[in-house]
């Protein structure tokens, strides 16, 4: 191991006390230059020793320091080993040098050392044999204590790869660009782009964009404020290597604020899932929501249906209670409630012993309205009569409508005085007018009134007496009213079973004709006769046409009995005119109802056609009462029968309500003077007056006159001295059958010859 650097032996070493003393002699040159050497090598920052045979020669302080001696003689001699941690060490460094010194190099190694006191440290070692020719001569070392550097240098290194793991196991894409274009980036960017490791170095971030535009939004994005040295967050979009979009939260900084140029560093993360889970949130969210406002809506929704199906039910209930209670037309309570509210009432005068009248109102006539003028017309008088009704009576009285033109009148506290005052008020309210469109009509009440409890003690029973009373009021001439009476009842009974018998009459042929002759009062003869219908029933007997007409009327049937009259008085009449008499006319009796038939010209002219028979050869008697409720439509069919020859008398004069006026206007051929004027003749100024006065006005219009009913010759001398025409009565010939009328005619026909040849 001559060759060894480590020096074995030294010479005096350069710190000698000597050399360090102040000379007292002048210094000699080689004095001088030692004494600078050593002023060198003490103040050299390193250490610094000569070795020999790898001992120590000579070392400096630092040297000395550096293994932690003392002093530097404490070194000298010191076999180097002991600066090694081991024998191995000492040894691998000396077998490392040789052959570097050996080629007079300087051998520079890093080396761990040990110090005196055993604790290692990193050394720099530089050595360099004094001459590579001799190795015996030693070697200069230098050495520097490196352990910090060492140290510090380890601790860099490890926040270095620190920093690489980081780097590259972080779980987000890091990218450093310049310019724009990458300059390097971790793995987990490039995965994230589906790019392999090292596939996006040096590319523009264009790359990763889905268009030109995309790009250069993001750019205008981040860089003004990167530019300013401020850092961007925010989002962009990505675009993979297979076209797919990526959402990344983005962080960048510039790398050196200072300088921008540097380029930047980008921190980008996939958020897509999470943007979808986000964007799967909001529309789960809205849904949600929606569903909410769907079923709130729909909630509400049948929240407000089911109010409005209440509602509904309610009114329906409210509908169906009013409907069942009451009339539809005039709102006037019906018969349901009527007699809801009589029971009640009943029971009230029962227990209090207070009387209680029950009206019943029909109205004359009311049916001729709803013929004549229609239905609409009908209906709307409906409604105002019950108006008025309503309004005569207290808040207490019910006034009910049953159907039709019927109506009653409940008033309870109300006695037989009570009831005849509300009956006259009725009767004085139905005086004035009711205005229907441009009609003006006028409608009396027939009224029956029944009172509690003599007339009957439940609803049914008061109804039925106050309904007969009615009737009777309707026969004794309408428009009135009548309280019940026990005998009443029993007619009424009567009039109900007339009226059922009637319904069979005509096809059982229990009908037939009488004729009563018409004598002229100036030649005694016979021109004319009456055609009176008699009703043969066979458990009934003879049933006057006095009592059996109004009940005709009533049913509706005398259009049918009328038609039957007229054909077999015209079918007698053309048998007479063809044998015999042939200037013979005939009168027939017409019920006010078949007046209003609009039809009736029409047919009698049929009639008489199918006869053969001209028109003037009948004379339809008429009473006041076809004129009663519409003046203007009577006139105008009078004028129509007129218009076809027909001639017409007016019955009974003298009973109804014709005024002069209204006579004037009539196609009157003859005025038939009642038989009550006549009866009385013989000792009734009064009478005498009123017949001698009708007369008169018929001469004035231009109308003939027959007397009715003359039963004695007085009679008849006077109703000839007043300038009567005609006398028909028992005096001259009751109604006889036709052939029984026939002998009749034949003999006066005789006497009127007589009577001619006597002139
Ligand atoms: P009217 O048209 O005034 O007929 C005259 C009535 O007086 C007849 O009664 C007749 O028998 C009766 N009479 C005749 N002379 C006398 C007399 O001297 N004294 C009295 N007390 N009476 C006399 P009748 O036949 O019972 O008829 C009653 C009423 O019935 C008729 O009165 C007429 O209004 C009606 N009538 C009769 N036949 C018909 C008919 O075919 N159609 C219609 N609509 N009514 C008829
Ligand atoms: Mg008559
Ligand atoms: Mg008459």
């Amino acid at each position: 191991m001559a060759l060894s650097p480590v020096p074995v032996s030294m010479s005096p070493p350069y710190s000698t006390p000597e050399l360090q003393r102040p000379a007292v002699a002048p210094d000699t040159p080689l004095q001088r230059t030692l004494r600078e050497q050593q002023t060198l090598l003490d103040s050299a920052g390193v250490g610094i020793v000569f070795l020999r045979q790898r001992s120590v020669v000579r070392c400096n302080q630092r040297y000395a320091e550096i293994f932690g001696y003392p002093s530097a003689e404490r070194l000298v001699g010191l076999n180097t080993e002991a600066f090694y941690p081991n024998r191995d060490a000492f040894q691998e460094l000396g077998r490392s040098a040789y052959p570097v010194l050996a080629l007079g190099q300087s051998f520079r190694v890093e080396r761990q050392l040990r110090r005196c006191d055993g604790s290692l440290f990193w050394g720099s070692l530089t050595g360099r044999l004094i001459n590579p020719q001799d190795t015996t001569e030693g070697s200069i070392w230098i050495l520097d204590d490196i352990n910090e550097q060492k140290r510090a240098q380890a601790a860099l290194n490890a926040a270095v790869r620190e920093k690489q793991l980081l780097f590259d196991s972080a779980m987000v894409g890091i990218v450093f660009l310049r310019n724009r274009y990458l300059t390097r980036c971790n793995d987990h960017f490039e995965q994230m782009l589906g790019y392999q490791p090292g596939e996006l170095m040096g590319s523009s971030s264009r790359r990763w964009y889905a268009s030109d535009e995309a790009w250069e939004e993001v750019g205008q994005r981040c860089y003004p404020s990167l530019a300013a040295g401020i850092p961007y967050e925010g989002e962009v979009e990505l675009c993979r290597k297979d076209g797919t979009p990526v959402i990344c939260e983005v962080r960048s900084k510039p790398i050196d604020p200072a300088a921008p140029a540097q380029g930047s560093i980008w921190i980008t993360m996939d958020i897509t899932e999470r943007k979808q889970a986000q964007a799967a949130l909001a529309r789960a969210h809205e849904d949600l929501e929606q569903q909410v406002q769907d079923r709130t809506r729909e909630l509400r929704e049948t929240v407000d249906n089911l109010h409005r199906e209440i509602n509904d039910r309610k009114a329906d209930q409210e509908r169906i209670y009013w409907l069942a209670h009451y009339d539809a037309l005039t709102g006037l309570p019906n018969r349901a409630l009527l007699s809801e509210r009589a029971e009640q009432a009943i029971r009230v005068a029962q227990e209090g012993n207070t009387p209680l009248a029950l009206i019943f109102l029909d109205l004359d006539h009311f049916k001729h309205v709803n013929d004549s003028l229609g239905h609409r017309v009908g209906d709307a008088l409906l409604v105002e009569i019950a108006k008025r009704l309503r309004a005569v009576v207290r808040d207490k009285d019910t006034v009910s409508r049953l159907g039709g033109d019927e109506f009653i009148l409940l008033l309870p506290g109300a006695n037989a005085h009570g009831a005849a005052r509300v009956a006259g008020k009725l009767q004085e309210a139905s005086r004035q007018h009711y205005q229907i469109d441009h009609h003006e009509l006028t409608m009396a009440p027939s009224m029956g009134i029944a009172l509690f409890p003599q007339d009957g003690v439940d609803f049914d029973t008061l109804t039925q007496s106050a309904d007969v009373a009615m009737y009777r009021a309707k026969l004794d001439g309408r428009n009135t009213f009548r309280f019940f009476t026990p005998e009443m009842q029993a007619e009424s009974v009567r009039a109900l079973q007339l009226e059922n018998a009637l319904r069979r009459a005509l096809e059982r042929e229990q009908f037939y004709l009488h004729y009563q002759p018409q004598m002229s009062l100036s030649t005694g003869s016979v021109h004319s006769v009456e055609a009176l219908l008699r009703w043969q029933h066979p458990q009934l007997g003879g049933i006057s046409p006095a009592e059996f007409i109004p009940i005709a009327e009533d049913s509706g049937q005398i259009l049918q009995i009328g038609e039957w009259v007229l054909r077999t008085a015209l079918a007698q009449l053309k048998d007479w005119r063809s044998n015999g008499f042939p200037h013979l006319t005939m009168a027939v009796n017409l019920s006010a109802i078949q007046f209003r038939q609009p039809q009736l010209p029409e047919m009698v002219s049929r009639m008489l056609a199918e006869f053969d028979l001209p028109p003037d050869s009948l004379e339809l008697e008429l009473t006041e009462g076809v004129a009663v409720d519409d003046p203007h439509a009577a006139v105008a069919t009078m004028d129509q029968l007129h218009a076809r020859g027909v001639r017409m008398s007016m019955d009974d004069f003298g009973t109804g309500y014709s005024s002069l006026s209204q006579l004037k206007r009539f196609q009157i051929f003859k005025l038939k003077i009642d038989q009550s004027f006549v009866r009385d003749l013989g000792n009734d100024v009064n009478d005498r007056a009123i017949v001698s006065a009708i007369i008169r006005m018929a001469q004035a219009l231009g109308m003939r006159t027959t007397a009715e009913g003359v039963e004695t010759e007085g009679q008849l001398a006077y109703l000839r001295e007043q300038g009567c025409d005609e006398a028909q009565g028992y005096h001259l010939s009751t109604p006889l059958p036709p052939a029984e009328l026939e002998v009749f005619m034949r003999q006066h026909s005789d006497m009127v010859q007589a009577v001619h040849y006597k002139n």
